[in-house]
């Protein structure tokens, strides 16, 4: 008998958790210098966020208010719009996950661009509901009339990417009214704008899609702290929703979901606005010269209104990650499909440069 018969059967999870995909890391065995492939700020945070960071650690022994409050103040003055639209959150995924799990779940399913950020199957399949992947168009963007086909009764959510993570596309505010009004009102469209600061007209495109929201209530728009406000290792995200959806997805929110550094640090950054356009025109124009460098390399990208590019290389994808490794530049390879690159680090870029430079070498 073997000793593995002897043992008892330990408890056992769910069947869905077997189907999660697995959230791919950079690859490399040895840490590179440069980092170009989780599309983080390059900047170390401001004087005035680490002052915040450091007098919100000196409270540590309290907890938080229950759902971010302070956040919730400061966000709701600055965007001009009631509190009550208003839920925050551990990061924006940690949003998505608890709006998924008020409106989603076994016998619905939740339609979305593929490819497309790689935490949606995850958090979708997650809820016991059915992830419906619509592929982008030869273009790589949303191919919205596909995606609006895709509903059906068992529909409970559509996200949407814009830019798209990881291609870089950003879907038009025409297309998107269209397409909004295509959709029947009680189908949740979650707008993910987790890198809409580097779009070219962020605020107006803000501004519009709170228009939009009020127009369309189903329309749910969600915001990150950890791109462009260079936050990523804090956490913090926060949506904008119809107060009859938002309530709903305090409701399934654990409380204290929003620790009490990334709160204060979120609000300064908030009020930074001097250190957050200056990271802007710094991606934006790391992020021209990069594509026109790649374009008299004979590599077309697709225009990217984030701080990263997409390098549609297909079967090479592999090939040219490893030759941006062997320059000390981490990327984020999709096997088959492409590479995409951060940019906003000069020497990032740099180090990218000299792995396609090696790659069409080889
Ligand atoms: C990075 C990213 C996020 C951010 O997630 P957080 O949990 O807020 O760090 C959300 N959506 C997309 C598409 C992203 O690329």
């Amino acid at each position: 008998m073997s000793h593995a018969t002897s043992l008892p059967s330990l408890p056992v999870p769910r069947d869905v958790v077997a189907s999660l995909p697995v959230y791919s890391k950079a690859g490399g065995a040895l840490a590179p210098l440069w980092r170009a492939s989780s599309n983080e700020s390059f900047l170390t945070p401001s004087p005035a966020v680490l002052a915040a960071i450091g007098s919100a650690a000196q409270h540590c022994q309290q907890y938080p208010t229950i759902d971010g409050d302070p956040l919730i103040k400061a966000l709701s003055q600055q965007l001009g719009i009631a509190q009550d639209l208003l839920v925050t959150g551990g990061g924006s995924l940690a949003v998505l996950q608890q709006l998924l799990t008020a409106f989603a779940g076994p016998g619905k399913d939740v339609v979305f661009a593929w490819r497309s950020y790689e935490a949606y199957p995850i958090l979708v399949r997650l809820t016991g509901a059915l992830d419906v992947q619509v592929p982008l168009t030869a273009n790589h963007r949303h191919d919205l009339p596909a995606m609006a086909h895709a509903v059906t009764d068992s529909t409970a959510a559509i996200i949407l990417c814009s830019p798209n993570n990881p291609t870089g596309t950003v879907l038009g505010s025409q297309e998107l009214e269209e397409f909004l009004a295509s959709i029947p009102a009680h189908v949740l469209v979650v707008l993910d704008q987790a890198y809409l600061e580097f779009t070219d007209d962020a605020e107006t495109s803000f501004q519009h899609s709170l228009t939009l929201r009020v127009k369309y209530p189903n329309l749910v728009l969600l915001r990150t702290f950890s791109k462009a406000y260079g936050l990523a290792g804090l956490r913090a995200g926060f949506l904008v929703a119809h107060p009859d959806i938002s309530r709903h997805v305090r409701a399934v929110s654990p409380p204290f979901g929003l620790n009490a550094v990334a709160e204060s640090a979120s609000v300064a950054a908030l009020a930074d606005t001097e250190a957050l356009a200056a990271n802007i025109a710094t991606v934006r124009a790391g992020r021209s010269n990069l594509q026109a460098q790649l374009a008299a390399r004979g590599i077309d990208v697709p225009a990217s209104g984030g701080n990263f590019l997409w390098l549609p290389v297909g079967d090479a994808s592999a090939a040219l990650e490893g030759a941006c490794l062997a320059e000390s530049v981490s990327v984020r390879c999709f096997p088959g499909e492409g590479v995409r690159v951060s940019v906003g680090s000069r020497q990032a870029e740099a180090a990218v440069l000299s792995g396609v430079d090696r790659w069409q070498r080889s």
